[in-house]
């Protein structure tokens, strides 16, 4: 193991790393054996998600009124950091997808719909997904068209959102609607929660280059009648509450890219070492030593960024636009780094790495939906010149 991930004290207490070690056992066993063939069934089971909340996995950062266990970001990082380690994305994409959904209802949702929403879907009998992306683009979401028109106590929704994380099995879903058609830009959108049983909803599931674990779904909103106490937060005060959310999506995107590279790394240690060529193994290499270095360098520089952002995050320090532009950047370098780390892997696998049930093969498929999905690389950078005034 090149890459030390050992505690380090002043991010990670011996609280972060009990949960760490609990996290990981519980991913050991319940997860990594079961990752090939639940990509291949394309699917995995539902009781997945009690099974993970009994740990406290779900519940982390939510009040402990809605059975959740306030906690610090690095429990966060933990969690995506672990998750990743079965090397299989779907099956954490669908797990976390609570972790995108959710936080608009904690933090915007009036206190019935949180008592009604949040308890489930911490304990893990309910799936909570979020859904901004639609056909016409998902980088611009100030243009989006789903629109939701008042009718007395309810808005009526009619639009369609594609490439959503947990979109068929979900039971609510957090949904960008446009509130004021006359609006077309950031100030016409809101937050709604849509019951995933609602009438006039209707799903198809996509087939996807990797993640085929996760349920990945097409929504159709015809006329679909919602609560006006469903609305999270201002009626067209909604843009906020969604770029919130990505911030704390992409600092965890960025952690758990770290983690897919470092599978990768010590997958091609292992093989390096074991596999022989021209009577010696192919670690004694030069060029295979190099490469092994150049993944463990970019993983750690990668890892060093998003803990110190998260240290800065946590503790409020420094300028927001500063710390929005970091995060962009963090999800760029390790992003990067995961990708750099898929393929020198595969290239050192060789054949094997070419072949399914490799966790290297698999990571380089995954690893486009971690450059796109959440803000893709060009966004980010756009973002990034913007939060520093370029
Ligand atoms: C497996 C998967 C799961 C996903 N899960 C979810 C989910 O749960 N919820 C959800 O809401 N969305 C989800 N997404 C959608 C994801 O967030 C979007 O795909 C992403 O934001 C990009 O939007 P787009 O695909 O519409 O690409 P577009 O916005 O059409 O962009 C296409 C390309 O053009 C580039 N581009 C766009 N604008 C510019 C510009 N101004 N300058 C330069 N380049 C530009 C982009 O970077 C990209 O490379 C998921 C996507 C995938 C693949």
């Amino acid at each position: 193991m090149i890459v030390d991930i050992q505690p380090l004290p002043h991010y990670f207490s011996s609280e972060h790393e009990d949960f760490r070690a609990a996290l990981r056992d519980f991913v050991a066993r319940e997860i990594t054996p079961n990752v090939n063939d639940w990509d291949e069934a394309g699917t995995f089971p539902r009781e997945l998600y009690g099974r993970i909340a009994k740990l406290g996995v779900l519940g982390i950062g939510y009040d402990e009124a809605y059975g959740g266990t306030p906690a610090d970001i690095f429990y966060h990082l933990i969690t995506s950091e672990e998750l990743a380690r079965s090397g299989g994305g779907g099956v954490a994409a669908s797990l976390a997808s609570h972790t995108i959904g959710l936080p608009p209802v904690a933090s915007h949702g009036p206190e019935a719909l949180k008592k009604r929403v949040i308890p489930p879907v911490l304990s893990g009998e309910k799936i909570a997904a979020l859904a901004v992306t639609e056909p016409g683009g998902g980088s611009d979401v100030a243009s989006l068209k789903t629109t939701a028109i008042r009718d007395g106590d309810h808005y009526v929704v009619n639009g369609e959102k594609v490439f959503i994380t947990s979109g068929m099995r979900a039971d609510f879903i957090t949904v960008a609607v446009r509130t004021d058609p006359a609006h077309k830009g950031a100030g016409g959108v809101s937050a709604l929660l849509v019951d995933g049983d609602s009438p006039g909803l209707t799903r198809t599931a996509l087939k996807k280059m990797g993640w085929w674990a996760s349920d990945t779904a097409h929504l159709r909103f015809e006329n679909v009648r919602v609560p006006v106490t469903n609305l999270l937060g201002e009626e067209n005060a909604g843009f906020k509450v969604f770029m919130n959310n990505f911030n704390a999506e992409r600092l965890g995107m960025s952690a758990s890219a770290c983690a897919y590279a470092e599978v990768c790394l010590n997958e091609a240690i292992e093989w390096a070492r074991e596999r022989r060529t021209f009577g010696q193994p192919l670690v004694d290499r030069q060029v295979i030593r190099h490469k092994l270095v150049d993944m463990a360098m970019r993983i750690n520089a990668a890892r060093g960024q998003v803990y110190e952002l998260a240290w800065r995050v946590q503790h409020d320090l420094g300028d927001p636009a500063q710390l929005v532009a970091r995060t962009c950047m963090a999800k760029i370098l390790s992003t990067q780094a995961m990708q750099f780390c898929a393929d020198q892997a595969v290239q050192i696998l060789g054949g094997m790495g070419f072949m399914r049930g490799t966790r290297s093969e698999r990571i380089y498929r995954e690893v486009k939906v971690m450059m796109i999905g959440g803000g893709s690389e060009e966004i980010m950078k756009d973002l990034a010149a913007r939060q520093l005034g370029l």
